[in-house]
């Protein structure tokens, strides 16, 4: 179980927004993003993230971060 305190301390690690728990995963208050919790321990890698419904790639989540050239 992810506590609480852990769950204040996390965040998105595109945007650092907020995360909150949802079942299996820790999903994003900002882009929806959900990252897996394995072994108690949540993997908030870019890498592990599973993209929500609607989305198909990482540069279309609300917290990708816009590059400006
Ligand atoms: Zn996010």
């Amino acid at each position: 179980m992810v506590s609480e305190r852990l769950l204040e301390i996390l965040a998105c690690p595109l945007g650092k927004a907020p995360v909150k728990l949802e079942g299996e995963y820790l999903v994003c208050t900002k882009c929806g993003a959900k990252y897996p919790i394995k072994d108690d321990i949540p993997v908030m890698l870019i890498d592990e993230l599973v993209l929500p419904d609607g989305v198909k790639s990482v540069e279309e989540l609300a917290c990708y971060p816009k590059e400006t050239t």
